[in-house]
This record gives structure tokens, C-alpha cells and sequence, in this order.
């Protein structure tokens, strides 16, 4: 069955109407591409999905359970346990390392400093960054730095990656690169992907489309 669902979604911020009746659904292991114009409610829709925003109706279900009916520590130990997130510019902490960085999840989930930097290499050298451990992210390149935060996504095996625009501040090549490894540690742990970008280049790393057009999102069906 499905991981994450979604149906009628409505969300407003004051007069601006964000999401108009969108839909969502995701199967575990699946990567699909959040499409659309600028301004379409993408992020919106991702951040109603992740349970960082609430909708102001509609449903939202995670592993058939209503994320509405959760209490706030319930939702924000969901994200820490099932959910990781890659943003368009890394995000990561400046004064951490990046082996700290890529740690931080861990730890915040109570990992002793030891194990969950040794998962953190772990992830490091999967993603081709692990000689940049001691750095700080002020000391890496846009590429590298998104690499580490995409192993910082994946540091706690999460069943769910949310990516926004994860390759909208790279050159193609990074960008391309970034894809290939974020999709390649996806299969490998069968988590599941929601990738919003407005590039299709890069939408074209998913399994599936969903375009998003003025808050109403639609099913592309893409014939592999
Ligand atoms: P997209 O990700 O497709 O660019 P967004 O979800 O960011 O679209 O935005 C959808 C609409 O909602 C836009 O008109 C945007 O300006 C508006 N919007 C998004 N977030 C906010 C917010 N926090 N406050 C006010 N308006 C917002
Ligand atoms: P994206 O590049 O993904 O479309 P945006 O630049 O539209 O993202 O928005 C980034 C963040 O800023 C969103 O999470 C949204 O909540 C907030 N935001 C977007 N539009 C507005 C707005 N008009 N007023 C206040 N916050 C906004």
C-alpha cells in the first residue's frame, strides 16, 4: 500500500491561496518528482507532507495514520525517525564540521558521538565526500556540501527523503551528480523520495510526475 497520502489539500496564507484541492501518494521506494511553475505551491505541498506545515483541511496520512491527529512531539519524532531533508542550499551548520553535521540527526536522537560519527563516515564515503570530514562547510564546494547534506538525509535511514530543489544551486554536472547518488542510496535502503524541482532534467531521476499548477496537483503517469 501506500507510505504517504494525501487528498484534498487546502492551504492559505492570508488572501495568497498556496494548495487548492492537491493530492499526493507515494509508495515505499519510490522516487517521485513534485513539478511546476514558481509560486504552484510545491513547497507548500512538501512541507504539509512532511508535517512541518499543517494544511488547513484535507488529509494527510503516514503509514495510514492522519498526521492531524498526532500531537506536536508525536509529528516532530516522526521526522526525526522516518523523515530526512536535503533543502536547495545544503543547510548545513557552519561551525560543525562535516562529519558533525552529517552526526547531528544521530545525535539528536540520543546516538553516543563515537557510533554515530562512525555512521556518519560511513555515509560520507558512499556519497565520495568522506576525505571531507574535518572540514567545515565554509571550507567545501557547493557540490561537496550537498553531497554531505544528502548524507545527512540519509544518516538515519529514513523511509521518507524530502528533497527541495536539492540541485538548484549546482551546475549541471553537480546537480547530475547529486541525483545519481541521492537516487542510488535511495534504492539501496528502500526509501522513498518526494523531490520537488521545476527542471526536468532533474525530475527525470524519478519513477514518477506529479505537476502542481495553481495549489491542484495532477498524476503524470510516465511510461518507463
Ligand atoms: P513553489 O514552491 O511552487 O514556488 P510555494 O509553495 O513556495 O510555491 O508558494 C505557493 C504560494 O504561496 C506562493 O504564492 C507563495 O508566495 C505563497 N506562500 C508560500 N509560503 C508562504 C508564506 N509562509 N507566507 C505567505 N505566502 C506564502
Ligand atoms: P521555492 O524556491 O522552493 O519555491 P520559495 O522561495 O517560494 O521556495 O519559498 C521559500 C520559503 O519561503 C517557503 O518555505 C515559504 O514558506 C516561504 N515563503 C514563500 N513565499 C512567501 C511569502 N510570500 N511570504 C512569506 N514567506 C514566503
Amino acid at each position: 500500500g501506500s507510505l504517504l497520502t494525501a487528498a484534498d489539500l487546502h492551504k492559505a496564507y492570508g488572501p495568497t491561496v498556496a494548495l487548492d484541492g492537491a493530492e499526493f501518494s507515494i509508495h515505499p521506494g519510490e522516487v517521485v518528482a513534485v513539478m511546476g511553475p514558481s509560486g504552484s505551491g510545491k513547497s507548500t505541498l512538501l512541507h504539509c507532507l512532511a508535517g512541518i506545515v499543517p494544511p488547513d483541511s484535507g488529509s494527510i496520512r503516514y503509514n495510514g495514520q492522519e498526521m492531524a491527529g498526532m500531537s506536536d512531539t508525536q509529528r516532530s519524532a516522526l521526522r526525526r525517525s522516518e523523515f530526512g531533508f536535503v533543502f536547495q542550499f545544503g543547510q548545513l551548520v557552519p561551525e560543525l564540521t562535516c562529519v558533525e553535521n552529517v552526526a547531528l540527526p544521530l545525535r539528536l536522537n540520543g546516538t553516543p558521538r563515537k557510533a554515530a560519527e562512525r555512521a556518519a563516515l560511513s555515509w560520507m564515503e558512499r556519497l565520495e565526500v568522506d576525505g571531507l570530514g574535518r572540514k567545515r562547510p565554509g571550507e567545501v564546494s557547493g557540490g561537496q556540501g550537498q553531497r554531505v547534506a544528502v548524507a545527512r538525509a540519509l544518516v538515519t535511514d529514513p523511509r521518507v527523503i524530502f528533497a527541495d530543489e536539492p540541485t538548484g544551486a549546482l551546475d549541471s554536472l553537480n546537480g547530475e551528480r547529486v541525483m545519481e547518488l541521492l537516487t542510488e542510496a535511495a534504492r539501496t535502503t528502500g526509501a522513498a523520495v518526494v523531490l520537488v524541482t521545476h527542471e526536468a532534467r532533474v525530475a527525470a531521476y524519478s519513477d514518477r510526475e506529479i505537476v502542481v499548477r495553481d495549489g491542484r496537483s495532477r498524476d503524470m503517469e510516465r511510461a518507463v
